[in-house]
């Protein structure tokens, strides 16, 4: 039995529908399954299908809704929100306008590219009238690996696409308390997921999260690839001292030769079935 609260799908920025992530939810042995698309809400109700396909065929397998908000300066702090209403108005406006943003953001680095003489061919990205699709920099990413120029996802941001690098263009973003409003206003528990990622000190990490459950963040995202040993015994005592939820996941996109691998969590996650329990608690209070 093993659990990922955090999987992306082709409705965001990850390579596998909600029918293929639940087929391999089945195949790994995971029974419990949180799809958190970036900024979208629309894989949620196929996710609910799929997996209730599985549970007809007699495989148990919990979905969560959920959602991966970005906010902040550029985007870089992620807010997950488990129990999430997905057909929630003002949930559903709020990400329509980022992804219109995000979409003509993400044409205006191909132009950047093109201006370093990368030519990235329009067959290698998404269509920008596909419904589903949320065009991000990972799809460019994807397709500067295609081309050659760099092998890993990774590379092509810290080369190219991430701040200071030349195919670099700001988003502007909600912040981070009004996405964490936003999902409480949506039903949902929300978690600061992967706190790593945002390379604060701990002197300066442990004040922002306590800034955010001021505004109604109810947990941390503990146990993702981001975190070692050290660094998840550090976010579990932070969340511990501070009364919020512990979550953990793969933060699976379905990338080859990616670290995160569906139902994997990189350092051991002793207390999933008190913390899961606890989130659907949470869960149930809130929605
Ligand atoms: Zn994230
Ligand atoms: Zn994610």
């Amino acid at each position: 039995m093993a659990l990922d609260l955090h999987a992306h799908s082709t409705f965001s920025d990850g390579l596998l529908s909600p029918q293929a992530l639940c087929a391999l939810a089945q195949k790994k042995q995971v029974h419990v399954i949180a799809l958190c698309d970036h900024d979208t809400t629309d894989g949620l109700f196929p996710m609910a299908q799929a997996a209730q396909e599985l549970v007809q065929q007699g495989y148990p397998l919990r979905s969560i809704a959920s959602v991966e908000l970005s906010a902040g300066e550029d985007g870089r702090t992620h807010i997950l929100g488990y129990g999430v209403d997905p057909a929630h108005e003002a949930l559903r406006a709020s990400c329509a306008a980022l992804r219109h943003k995000r979409a003509s953001r993400g044409l205006q680095m191909v132009e950047a590219l093109r201006d370093i003489g990368i030519e990235v061919p329009q067959a290698l990205l998404p269509s920008m009238d596909s419904q589903g699709q949320a065009f991000g920099r990972p799809h460019i990413a994807r397709a500067l690996i295609h081309m050659g120029i760099v092998h890993t996802v990774d590379q092509a941001f810290d080369r190219y696409l991430n701040e200071g690098r030349p195919g670099y263009v700001p988003l502007a973003h909600q912040t981070a308390s009004e996405a964490v409003a936003l999902l409480r206003e949506a039903g949902a528990v929300p978690v600061l997921a992967h706190p790593l990622r945002l390379h604060l000190s701990p002197e300066l990490l442990e004040p922002l999260i306590l800034s955010l459950r001021d505004a109604g963040l109810m947990g941390v995202e503990v146990f993702h690839p981001s975190a070692g040993r050290r660094d998840g015994h550090h976010l579990l005592g932070i969340a511990q001292r501070n009364g919020l939820l512990v979550t953990g996941g793969s933060d699976f996109h379905g990338d080859r030769g990616a670290r995160a691998k569906l139902g994997g969590l990189p350092t051991g996650w002793q207390h999933w079935q008190e913390d899961l329990a606890a989130l659907e608690e949470a869960m149930a209070r809130c929605g």
